[in-house]
Order: structure tokens, then sequence, then C-alpha cells
């Protein structure tokens, strides 16, 4: 089902049984962690789809220029992303505005948000939504088991570090390890 917002500009439900929508989804979230690891140097949380969540594209023009995810129950966005030459054109914040708008109480941001989503909660007047501790226990035994096996199966010489830093793990690594996070996390739930 699809849901008009604008000119050209809809949400549509993401169907894990296409194949079509779980390599779009995949693309996109693997997109997202890798941009965030060069952000914030580790693995981002927030997923893409999962059983307590709503997941939908958002479509410009036919095609799909990112994704949100919707937990319901709680009124909050776990993550919404805008592919990069989507950018600047206002989709997120128009997807915000609707979904504020349909939801019976303020819509909400998981935390933590990007510098992009706190000027938009800001904007928008949103609430921000922490973790439940067993959220905040999923991510961290996430990051543990990443951390860990780039730890124990690095190879490269130089280990990937920048500045000679010996507590960054090798980026070469890291980053392999983020994509086989994310399809693991999108073959889950296809
Ligand atoms: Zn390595």
């Amino acid at each position: 089902m699809a849901m008009q917002l604008a000119e050209g500009v809809a949400l549509e439900g993401y169907v894990s049984s296409k194949e079509g929508d779980v390599a779009s989804l995949r693309e996109m979230y693997t997109s997202y962690l890798l941009e965030e690891y060069g952000r914030i140097g580790e693995l981002a949380f927030g997923s893409p789809v999962a059983g307590y969540l709503v997941t939908s594209f958002i479509r410009r023009d036919g095609e799909n220029a990112g994704y949100v995810s919707l937990d319901h129950g709680r009124c909050s966005v776990e993550l919404i992303y805008v592919c990069p030459e989507h950018r600047g054109q206002g989709l997120a914040k128009l997807v915000l505005e609707e979904l504020n708008r349909i939801c019976p109480q303020t819509l909400a941001l998981k935390t933590p948000l990007s510098p992009g989503g706190e000027a938009l909660a800001a904007e928008l007047g949103l609430e921000r939504a922490d973790n439940y501790p067993h959220e905040t226990a999923k991510n961290e035994e996430s990051l543990r088991i990443i951390r860990e096996g780039i730890k124990r199966t690095c190879q490269h010489k130089s280990r990937g570090r920048r500045g000679g830093d010996p507590r960054k793990l090798c980026q070469r690594c890291y980053q392999s390890a983020l994509r086989r996070y994310a399809n693991a996390v999108i073959d889950k739930f296809s």
C-alpha cells in the first residue's frame, strides 16, 4: 500500500517476500551503516526491519529514495534514511511531518540522533525516545560481537589504522563486518 505525501513523493510498505524490496533495503541499510561508521567510527544502532517495526520505502518519482522504520507501539521512528542523491530536498522532513500528523501522540525519534536528526526534531517539535534496557543490551552485544570478530580475524599488516591509534580497529575489516551485519539483519526478516 502506498501513501502519497506530495507531488511525486510517497511512502510504500516494504514487502519482505519481494526480492526487489529486499535488495533495495539491503543496499540502503548497508550504505547507512558505512556512512555512519565514517561519522562515528562504530556500528550505528537502529533496525531497518524487525518484528515490532513497520518499514516503508520513501519513493520519489517511482524510485526508492530512502526508507523509514516506525515503531507504531511507541509512535517512534527507529530509523530514517535518505540516499545521498536525494538529499537536500526536504524528503525526511516531509515524511516525519506526515508520520507526526497520523500518530495519536507526538512522534518521537529514537536516540542517538545524527546532527540532521537533531535539527529536524527541533524544527518539527518532535520528542526523543530512548532505548529500552533490553534494546541497549542487544546493541551492546552486537557491537561486542563485531569488535571481537575483527580483533580475532584481521590479518592486515597495517591493520588499517589511521594515525597509528592502537585502540582503533582495522577499518577494512570493520567495513566488511558491517556489510555482513547488514546482510544478517535484512535476511532475518526476508
Ligand atoms: Zn583487517
